[in-house]
């Protein structure tokens, strides 16, 4: 069995985004050689999120109306967390959206359905963050 690593760092110029990463993780796959496997891709942060789903701007925008109604980001002091941080909402925003994603690799592939895409989500970003690719197989 072939195992490879790698980690993807990724700054974005907001306190939130969502970042399609299907390219970064086709490129970690192509490095590896694994033909078939599985691939693993998850947030290394406690504030973020890697999931599946489609690219598509309006579902952005909805997301972040729904995460915003279910864990607003102000105001700030209505969180026990919020003493020397102000991310409360970024670590609910996170538990909603998930950590990792799994995806099957077939024939050399990413064996995706027809509208998957790989995401990044950001809920408390504008500073350095880590994403691994944990890739098995053969
Ligand atoms: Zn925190």
């Amino acid at each position: 069995m072939k195992s490879y690593r790698k980690e993807i760092t990724i700054e974005t110029p907001h306190r939130r985004d969502y970042i399609n990463i299907t390219r970064q993780v086709e490129q970690c796959l192509h490095e590896s050689g694994i033909r078939e496997g599985l691939v693993l891709v998850n947030s290394m942060h406690i504030t973020s999120s890697v999931f599946i789903n489609d690219d598509e701007s309006g579902l952005h925008h909805d997301f972040e109306i729904w995460l915003e109604k279910l864990a607003p980001e102000k105001p700030h002091s209505q969180y026990r967390h919020n003493g020397f941080e102000d991310n409360a909402d970024a670590h609910m925003k996170r538990q909603l959206m998930g950590r990792e994603v799994v995806v099957a690799v077939t024939s050399g592939k990413l064996d995706f359905g027809t509208w998957e895409q790989i995401f990044y989500g950001e809920y408390d970003g504008m500073r350095r963050k880590r994403i691994l690719v944990k890739i098995i197989g053969e």
